[in-house]
């Protein structure tokens, strides 16, 4: 790939790691976000803090480059995307709608967003032993409310730029991705993050606080397997939304003892009913995964949660909170 590359959420999880990863093939990369990386400096060519909510601003991200990672986006957890649906809806129509808009008018070739299987009805996913999710389950609709929604009306947006303006947009819906450099804090963390530190964070025997019965199940699938996966669906000719996950089924109360097994620790789980837990069970069909891209995520979640604690156990290490056990 010898072209000019732009990744909105470069400061980010994902879109950090992607700069990274684009950069070790060789691409020329800038990197667009509303704030710089937390945990290490970019390795972007070009580097612009910039709000894409603004038009403007989206016109001077997209200028000159010819294919548009676009992983921007105010998101969260299943605590922060229930707490506020508005907020996070208008954000994201604001972000998403200027971003194609703007690489309409600037010529982008290619365009990928990233959708999410919180796209998918509820109604399919109200049994822990969920059947895994096809991409044509989208319809008819009823995704999570706010964050969802808004995924699947710029799923329909990028169709529309495609047929009315030939702009070449590929659409991603990732599952679960987890791993080094993610937010574990704060209240934008996801389960397996805010898990691996509250494990960090208690010693060996005492209680653990599950969000839920921990019977809900979710796939997880590893940053690096996340990366290989958008870059080969950006290089195919796949114009329709794709599955991007794994599709090994746990319950959050198996995902909680493999990071007590990874942490060597024996914990006391204890479950708080009155925490949003969103659907009750979500898996990923990779059928029309692995008939399009040939390949599918292959990092194990044993593996993938070593790397990810042990980055999480570091960082709290760093702050000094090692020693604190209380403030979990
Ligand atoms: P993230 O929150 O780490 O990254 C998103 C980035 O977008 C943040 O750095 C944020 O500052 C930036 N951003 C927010 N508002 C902005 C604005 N107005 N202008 C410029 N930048 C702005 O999230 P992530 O996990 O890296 O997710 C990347 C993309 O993948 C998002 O679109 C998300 O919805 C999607 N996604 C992620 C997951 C997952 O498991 N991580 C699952 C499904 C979908």
């Amino acid at each position: 790939m010898t072209e000019r590359v732009l990744v909105t959420g470069a400061g980010g999880f994902i879109g950090h790691h992607l700069v990274r990863y684009l950069k070790d093939k060789g691409v020329w990369v800038r990197g667009v976000d509303i704030k710089r990386p937390e945990y290490e400096t970019t390795s972007a060519d070009d580097f612009q803090v910039l709000d894409l909510r603004r038009r403007d601003e989206c016109l001077v991200a997209t200028r000159d480059v010819d294919q548009v990672f676009h992983l921007a986006a105010d998101m969260g957890g299943i605590g922060f995307i229930t707490a506020f649906h508005a907020d996070v809806a208008s954000n994201n129509v604001l972000i998403n709608t200027h971003m194609l808009e703007a690489s309409d008018i600037n010529g982008v070739k290619r365009f990928l967003f990233s959708s999410s299987a919180c796209i998918y009805p509820q109604y399919l996913q109200d049994k822990p032993d969920v059947t895994p999710l096809k991409e044509t389950d989208a319809y008819p609709a009823d995704p999570e409310e706010g964050y969802g929604w808004e995924k699947l009306f710029m799923e329909k947006m990028c169709q529309y730029y495609l047929e009315d303006k030939g702009l070449e947009t590929r659409i991603v819906r990732f599952h679960n991705v987890y791993g080094p450099l993610g937010t574990y804090d704060g209240g934008r963390e996801k389960a397996p993050a805010a898990i691996c530190r509250k494990v960090a964070l208690t010693q060996d025997a005492d209680e653990i606080e599950i969000w839920g019965d921990g019977h809900q199940t979710r796939s997880f699938m590893y940053i690096e397997d996340c990366l290989e996966g958008i870059y080969r669906l950006m290089q195919s000719d796949y114009q329709h939304p794709l599955n991007l996950g794994t599709d090994r089924l746990v319950t959050i109360d198996e995902l909680v003892d493999i990071i007590c097994g990874v942490a060597g620790k024996c914990l006391v789980k204890r479950h708080d009913v009155s925490k949003p837990q969103g659907v009750r069970g979500r898996n990923s069909d990779n059928s029309e995964l692995r008939r399009v891209l040939g390949w599918e995520p292959l990092i194990s979640l044993e593996v993938g949660l070593g790397h990810n604690y042990n980055w999480i156990h570091e960082q709290l290490g760093r702050e000094g909170r090692l020693s604190q056990p209380t403030t979990v």
